[in-house]
């Protein structure tokens, strides 16, 4: 097994220079690619197996044009390490994983700054130059990966980027003498948003507009009411936008009390048009804070599922294999539906 690191890096039996089924995006149409080449790992990359992927709002919004994004899709996996360009983590050999989807450069002020999410050279998988996990296999940093222990299954662990999302947005807020929050959005992140800030001193509610996701909030004891009864009384400390809708960043200035707190989840390819066709004067007259909120922390996830903290297998709406090809995405953005499986 041990190689000299100059001339042959690779791991026997690494899955390299073989083709793989990808669901790729050329800036026009998504098409399953029966043949595509997987390139070598980089030094520090391993190549991941898919054992289960899943297709999110963000996939459909770069298939609308978001980040000019082109390459194999999809960026919520669970998967297998089957060989790596890399000596330090040989323990990650042949483990389940998931993973922060941000490759870094380690060198940026960004990075140097602890703030490597924000690296200035970053490519983020099936999102921004480099290929995603909607395929047999891809390549992500060993540095990225955190294994998932045996009690966490794969319909669980797929959903560690989701909900790494949902523990960011509660991280970044200050909360004081039990505020009042609004999630709104009752998609799959809205669903685990509220779930984790539930968790927090808090009165927390979820606004949604399906009655049948209403009835999961009903399930975890979670307050939640139908968007169509709820009264715009500028009344609450702070509102989540996870409605990935162009209104949504509107309707929370109307929600939130002056000096309150706005945290934006949505993420549009017409984000631009969104925030300039909402009415953001409110935000001035009443003094706003707005916060973005991208991705979190996986192996907090991870533990969070371990754990049994939230639920996640009532937001299964389907379960496809890779072979659908374009259909995944289909079926993902019919009205009502939450988060499509993909097994390879
Ligand atoms: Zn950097």
């Amino acid at each position: 097994m041990n190689q000299a690191a100059d001339s042959t890096p690779l791991q026997p039996g690494a899955a390299v220079g073989t083709t793989i089924r990808a669901l790729r995006f050329d800036g026009a149409t998504a098409r399953l690619e029966p043949n595509h080449v997987l390139p070598e790992p980089a030094p520090g990359e391993a190549v991941i197996r898919t054992t289960k992927a899943a297709v999110s709002a963000t996939d459909l919004e770069v298939c609308k044009g978001l980040f000019a994004f082109t390459g194999t899709l999809g960026h919520e996996f669970v998967g297998v390490v089957e060989s790596m360009n890399d000596d330090t983590q040989r323990e990650l050999m042949g483990k389940r994983v998931v993973g922060s989807i941000d490759a870094v450069c380690g060198e940026c002020d960004m990075c140097h700054g602890g703030l490597s999410g924000h690296c200035r050279q970053r490519t983020v998988l099936g999102l921004q130059g480099r290929d995603g996990c909607l395929a047999d296999s891809f390549l992500l940093p060993v540095n990225n990966l955190a294994a998932v222990p045996d009690s966490v299954d794969d319909d669980h662990a797929v959903f560690a980027h989701s909900l790494a999302a949902a523990i960011q947005a509660a991280r970044q807020l200050t909360i004081e003498g039990r505020p009042y929050i609004t999630v709104l959005g009752d998609g799959p992140l809205g669903l685990l948003t509220v779930q984790v800030m539930a968790k927090l001193n808090a009165s927390v509610r979820l606004v949604g507009r399906y009655s049948e996701k209403l009835a999961l909030c009903e399930k975890w004891g979670v307050k939640h009411r139908h968007i169509d009864d709820i009264g715009r009384r500028a009344d609450q400390d702070i509102v989540v936008d996870c409605t990935g809708s162009p209104t949504g960043l509107e309707l929370a200035t109307q929600l939130v009390r002056p000096r309150g707190t706005i945290l934006v989840k949505t993420l549009l390819s017409t984000q631009a048009d969104a925030i300039s066709a909402a009415n953001l004067s409110p935000v001035v007259v009443n003094e706003l804070t707005v916060l973005g909120s991208r991705f979190g922390p996986v192996a907090q996830a991870i533990s969070m599922l371990a754990q049994g903290e939230v639920d996640v297998v009532s937001l299964i709406s389907k379960r496809m294999s890779l072979a659908d090809g374009p259909a995944l995405l289909t079926a993902a953005s019919q009205p009502g539906v939450l988060k499509v499986l993909v097994d390879p």
